[in-house]
C-alpha cells in the first residue's frame, strides 16, 4: 500500500504573520479627524495615493471614512493630490 506523500503539502502560515489590526478599531477612533495630515499621511503612498486594505490592515468600516478623511484633507490642501 502506497502511503501518500504528505511531506510538505501544508507549507502556508510560514510567512510573518503579523496580525494585523486596524489602527483606528486599536484607537478605539469612530470619526477619523480629516485635519490630522501626519496621521492621514501614513495611509497614502509617496504619490499621495490611498493605499489598499491589504497594505495597512485598516478595517472595512474605517478604510471608508479614511478615504472620506484623505480626500477632504486634499481639498484643505493639507495633502497632496498627486506627488508625481
Ligand atoms: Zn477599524
Amino acid at each position: 500500500m502506497p502511503d501518500k506523500p504528505e511531506r510538505e503539502n501544508r507549507r502556508m502560515g510560514a510567512r510573518k504573520s503579523k496580525k494585523k489590526v486596524c489602527v483606528f478599531c486599536a484607537d478605539k477612533v469612530e470619526n477619523i479627524d480629516y485635519k490630522d495630515a501626519s496621521k492621514l499621511r501614513r495611509f497614502i503612498s509617496e504619490r499621495a495615493k490611498i493605499l489598499p486594505r491589504r497594505v495597512t490592515g485598516t478595517c472595512a468600516s474605517h478604510q471608508r471614512s479614511l478615504t472620506q478623511a484623505i480626500k477632504r484633507a486634499r481639498h484643505l490642501a493639507l495633502l497632496p493630490f498627486s506627488n508625481d
